[in-house]
């Protein structure tokens, strides 16, 4: 599989349309029984949050996506994932498909108003950003945490993990998972750091970095263990959804 060759210093795919995203996350989260709200971040600006808590689960996951407005294949897998409604059994879920409402209207990385939502978790200067964490805070701890991405200059699918307790890492059933419907980017250094067989595993304090991104509040605050997975934005849409859907699955099957 080659790359298509049309991202030339930004991502130049296609993007998606919104509202019609949006609709079809709503309606499937309701059809199958999620519990659905809508955060008022500001007047014209409201995240979708869903959660399908159960009596006593045996894990609690938390994914989000679409906080780039320009990395598609993220809501349009979740938009998938909820219309197949094949989640392991025991598995309680809390879901945010789509965190950047006013990027994906103009295809763009940024908020509207020119803000990288995904640094923006340690001070929180967002209104989006702070709906979400209100969000957040009232929901209880993760056991896992995905956050799906796409990245336009990537040479195939890859995953950061962030798992400072050493639990056993899921990030090789992940990779592996993906290989089959997607190439893994072979490169020893991807978005500035080392990499091995498309796993980035940074070993970084938090506290130590001056903008936060998602996973870092997450890491700090909701679970012990995070992926954020990137597929690569130069490839058919088709491919990075069926990437970033194959993780989610591969993710959720070994925790
Ligand atoms: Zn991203």
């Amino acid at each position: 599989m080659q790359r298509l060759g049309k991202n030339h210093g930004a991502y130049a795919g296609e993007g998606i349309d919104l509202q019609t995203t949006l609709d079809a996350q709503h309606a499937a989260a309701q059809r199958h029984g999620w519990q659905t709200e809508w955060l008022e971040a500001a007047p014209a600006i409201r995240l979708l949050a869903l959660c399908r808590p159960l009596p006593r689960p045996r894990r609690r996951v938390y994914l989000s996506a679409g906080i780039h407005g320009d990395e598609p294949a993220g809501p349009l897998t979740l938009r998938q994932l909820l219309e197949e409604d094949a989640w392991p059994a025991g598995c309680a879920l809390w879901m945010c498909p789509c965190l950047n409402p006013t990027g994906f209207p103009i295809n763009r990385r940024e908020s509207a108003l020119g803000t990288d939502l995904n640094r923006d978790y340690r001070h929180r200067e967002t209104p989006e950003v702070r709906a979400h964490i209100a969000w957040l805070e009232r929901q209880p701890r993760f056991d896992l945490t995905l956050c799906l991405h796409e990245d336009w200059e990537a040479h195939g699918f890859y995953v950061y993990e962030l798992n400072p307790e050493q639990r056993p890492s899921l990030a090789e059933r992940i990779v592996s998972a993906v290989a089959r419907v997607c190439p893994i980017d072979p490169s020893p250094l991807i978005d500035g750091r080392e990499a091995s067989g498309g796993i980035i595993r940074p070993s970084l304090d938090p506290e130590s970095r001056p903008q936060w991104p998602e996973a870092f509040h997450l890491i700090q605050h909701k679970t012990t263990l995070s992926y954020t997975l990137e597929a690569p934005s130069d490839f058919p849409l088709p491919v990075r959804v069926a990437a970033l859907a194959a993780a989610v699955r591969a993710a959720l099957e070994a925790l």
